[in-house]
């Protein structure tokens, strides 16, 4: 039996048999990815954009109801443009940068998260997770049409996994009943109570926090337009619970979020009745439609390692934190762009295994810091001691008045690319440049005379010479370097010079094809720059 465990807002990828259903021996495939949700499609994007073939097996049809996500954050939106879906999210989300900041009625705090000027995406933009996800199959529709190796099964349920040392086989069960496939190597994108993690027995440890929140996406029907910032509310005035948080989401949906505590009857607080009474006392006389409703609970919780043998995570199956600070999916995209390009390079012959070790290590340090982050806030917004609240009400009795107070007042701390210190892959900082662009960094953007930098890095390995030359290509353990050069002329806003340079003349930036910064020094010098894309690689 194949049960819906969820009802679905877009059946976008039907049922059909599939030939390997019909061999009498398993098929072998390089990847096979479980979960179709937004990281398993991220995964297929990046390594269909590189060829290698990849499957995706998911036990529903398409895209789930209910918008779950709608903060997406720039650099997330950066990785979907890096696989050709960034530019129609940005389109039909609502880009917002300004937020505020309630205590009772009163404002404490006002903060912008882009002050600065010069990159494609904003900081972030409120899109329902449905339509992020949709823009991601179309996506994929269109390089499959393109001859990318990319497919996806629906209702094909991942059931059993047996892991060897060279392949992975699984047991999947669909309509017409059950059939067998191997991989070479298997990503688990399947979520976070992931069976996968399950079948392997593999740990899942941290913190379960003891509150839950109450979301209902509204349609607003009367004439009120609030304003399109992050409102957040500690200790509301209309009593509808501990804290509130107002949202916009594109077609006129806001999203409001009430915490209700930890002990409360589900089912009887999922009542229409009941949830129009929270809404109604939080915004009097506005009339809306109730469009999705639910109530969450959350965890911050992580793998102890990412990879187990031939089998990655990804995702909500390696790490889940609260949705204070939308790091998620954000973060999940993050792990699959800094996956998809070793996976890649390790099944064309061209870096070993201790390339793949470098996702875990990488990546951990990312969940890390979004554990971290989304813990204190967590811990800010629910205090579960006498002494957090003393001094979460202390901070938040003082910011109205007292500007050093604010900084502390924290409703979640918003999601921002990770930085990888200390990672075996960066060379040691050669140029006395900007501390945002030190090996590790994801590049930050750059508007340019003509288009944007990150679009003009692209997909491969890139030498960014600027105000200095380099070779017009370079080949270095069968990466074929692509070199970007640039000048003042290229830079009339002078945000190169700001971003990349610093104090210093000139750059030669060795940037990986996920655009974080491998290396960098003033000049170029082949020696130098080929051991620096071997290390980049895993190879030194
Ligand atoms: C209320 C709420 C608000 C949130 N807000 C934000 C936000 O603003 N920003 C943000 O970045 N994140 C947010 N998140 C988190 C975000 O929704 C998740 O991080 C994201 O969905 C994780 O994607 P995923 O692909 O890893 O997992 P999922 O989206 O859970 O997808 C997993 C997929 O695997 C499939 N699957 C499961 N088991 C099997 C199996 N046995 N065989 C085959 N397929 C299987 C499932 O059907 C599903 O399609 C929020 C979450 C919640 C609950």
């Amino acid at each position: 039996m194949l049960d819906e465990r969820y009802t679905l807002a877009y059946k976008l990828y039907p049922y059909e048999r599939s030939p390997d259903q019909d061999k009498p021996q398993a098929t072998r495939h390089p990847v096979v990815v479980m979960g179709g949700g937004p990281i398993g499609i991220g995964m297929a994007l990046d390594l269909g954009l590189q060829g290698i073939p990849v499957v995706v097996l998911d036990d529903h049809e398409g895209v789930g109801m209910g918008s779950r996500a709608i903060c997406f954050a720039k650099r997330c939106l950066e990785i979907a443009d890096r696989y050709g879906c960034g530019e129609p999210m940005l389109e039909k989300g609502v880009v917002w940068n300004l937020g505020k900041v309630f205590h009772k009625d009163h404002k404490v705090f006002e903060f912008n998260l882009l002050p600065e000027e010069g990159h494609k995406f904003p900081a972030f933009i409120n899109l329902q997770q449905p339509y992020y996800e949709s823009f991601q199959i179309e996506r994929l529709r269109e390089l499959q049409a393109q001859g990318a190796p990319i497919e996806i099964r629906g209702k094909n349920r991942v059931d059993g996994v047996t892991v060897h040392d060279d392949h992975v086989v699984l047991e999947v069960m669909t309509p017409d009943g059950p059939y067998k496939i191997e991989a070479d190597w298997l990503i688990g994108a399947d979520g976070a109570s992931s069976p996968l993690r399950n079948m392997l027995d593999l740990e899942f440890s941290g913190k379960v926090f003891q509150d839950s929140f109450l979301i209902a996406d509204i349609k607003i029907t009367s004439d009120v337009k609030f304003p399109t910032e992050r409102w957040f509310w500690f200790e509301p005035t209309h009593g509808s619970g501990a804290s509130t948080l107002l949202h916009k989401q594109p077609d006129d949906v806001w999203r409001v979020d009430f915490q209700i505590g930890w002990d409360v009857d589900r089912k009887e607080e999922l009542k229409e009745q009941n949830i129009r009474r929270r809404l109604d006392a939080f915004l009097g006389d506005v009339q809306y439609d109730i469009v999705w409703s639910s109530i969450y609970t959350f965890q911050c919780k992580r793998m102890d390692s990412f990879r187990s043998g031939r089998v990655f995570f990804a995702g909500d199956s390696a790490h889940q934190v609260s949705p204070f600070g939308a790091r998620g999916a954000n973060s999940g995209m993050q792990d699959v762009d800094n996956l998809g390009w070793k996976l890649g390079l390790v099944i064309n012959g061209l870096a070993g295994e201790a390339l793949l070790d470098s996702y875990d290590t990488e990546r951990t340090h990312g969940a890390d810091e979004n554990i971290l982050n989304s813990t204190r806030s967590t811990d800010f917004i629910t205090p579960k001691s006498q002494q957090s609240r003393i001094f979460r009400d202390a901070v938040l009795g003082l910011s109205a008045d007292y500007e050093f107070a604010r900084p502390l007042v924290n409703s979640g701390r918003l999601s921002v690319p990770c930085t990888y210190d200390g990672s075996p892959l960066n060379s040691a900082d050669a140029l006395a440049g900007p501390e945002r662009t030190r090996p590790g960094s994801a590049c930050p953007d750059v508007k340019l005379r003509d288009g944007y930098l990150l679009n003009q890095l692209g997909n491969d390995f890139v030498l960014l010479c600027i105000n200095t030359d380099g070779p017009d290509e370079l080949e270095e353990s069968g990466i074929k370097l692509r070199t970007v050069k640039l000048t003042p002329s290229d830079d009339p806003e002078g945000r190169i010079a700001e971003r990349y340079l610093g104090d210093v003349p000139s750059a030669v930036y060795l940037i990986r094809p996920d655009q974080h910064v491998a290396a960098r020094r003033e000049t170029y010098n082949e020696h130098l720059v080929r051991a620096e894309i071997r290390r980049a690689i895993g190879k030194e």
